[in-house]
């Protein structure tokens, strides 16, 4: 079943709430205390996860409700509690700003129209507090995406490195870097303009993204350079990524104007050791990509072997 709410302008209504106190009966009155606590409650996190789960529990006080999902299409962010059922029942939410995802309430047994009447009453509670929260997860987004390639940027990456390292230190599990760099891009640039290499970045990054492991991590380190974090993977792993990233790239059409750009990129990887920070394994990495480009471009090298 799916149903949408329209702005019931719940924050509204609250602010007349004081002058609406010889209007409405002592229940009223109750419902609409009721719905302004809920509302600032909610309105005490950004994070979608708090709220949600928030709003789980205190509508599980009115409603046995087993389980809730949220999927936000644009923002692709999708939230699923522990518990789930076989009936569903599906609310979309919009807002004078545009769509605010769908809500999915889950549990083993129908539910009854008096409980939907008491879900819907409280839904329009989490307009304001998810609308705060989706625009302030697009801000963090923005500022820690570049915009051409929608990579990670230098600000993540640090951020990234900074807890994986932490992470293989602390349960000594490998941890690899590769960095890229695009083989005689001026070429590119000359050859086919600058939107043409815009092209030939946002196309590589899109096709590497796709094919990589989900917790592996793809970040510009700044112009046609680019590091990919394999997290859990040690050298030898390392390697076969590498060249399997490699030979992607060499043999994907990337096509601007009609036209195939044909395009290599050169690798350089370094795996984490011991007492090795940010900079060192980065400087290792850059070491091996350094050496892959005078070895004739083209190719993976490997840190360990820097001569
Ligand atoms: P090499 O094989 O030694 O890496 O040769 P290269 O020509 O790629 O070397 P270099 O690093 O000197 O040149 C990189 C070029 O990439 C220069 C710069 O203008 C271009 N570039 C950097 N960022 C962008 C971008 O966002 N878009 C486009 N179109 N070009 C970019
Ligand atoms: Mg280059
Ligand atoms: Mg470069």
């Amino acid at each position: 079943m799916t149903s949408t709410l329209h702005n019931d302008n719940v924050f509204n209504l609250m602010q007349r709430l004081e002058p609406a106190r010889a209007l409405f009966s002592e229940k009223q009155m109750k419902n609409r205390e009721m719905l302004l606590n809920l509302t600032n409650d909610l309105q005490t996190s950004l994070e979608i996860d708090d709220i949600l789960h928030l709003f789980l529990n205190r509508i599980r006080t009115l409603v046995p409700v087993d389980g809730l999902t949220y999927t936000h299409e644009e923002t692709a962010i999708h939230f699923t509690s522990t518990l789930q059922g076989k009936h569903k029942i599906s609310y979309h939410l919009n807002s004078d700003q545009g769509d605010l995802g769908v809500l999915v309430f889950t549990r083993n047994h129908r539910y009854q129209p008096k409980e939907l009447s008491i879900m819907e009453n409280l839904i329009p509670c989490l307009r304001y507090p998810l609308r705060n929260a989706l625009k302030y997860h697009q801000a963090i987004t923005a500022s820690t995406t570049d915009a051409l390639t929608q990579c990670g940027n230098r600000q993540a990456l640090d951020a990234a490195l900074d807890r994986e390292i932490a992470l293989a230190q602390r349960d000594q599990t490998p941890l690899s870097v590769i960095l890229f760099d695009f083989d005689h891009f001026k070429r590119i640039n000359d050859q086919y303009g600058h939107p043409g290499g815009d092209q030939v970045l946002r196309l590589a990054c899109a096709n590497i993204k796709n094919s990589m492991r989900k917790t592996d991590l793809l970040f510009r380190y700044g112009g046609e350079e680019f590091v990919i974090l394999l997290h859990k993977t040690n050298q030898d792993g390392a390697l076969k990524v590498a060249e399997r990233i490699r030979r992607q790239i060499e043999s994907d059409n990337i096509i601007f104007k009609g036209q195939p750009i044909p395009i290599t990129i050169s690798l350089g990887l370094a795996t984490w050791q011991e007492y090795d920070g940010i900079n060192s394994i980065i400087e290792r990495a850059d070491k091996a990509l350094y050496k892959a480009k005078r070895l004739g471009r083209n190719q993976v090298c490997s840190g360990h072997s820097v001569v």
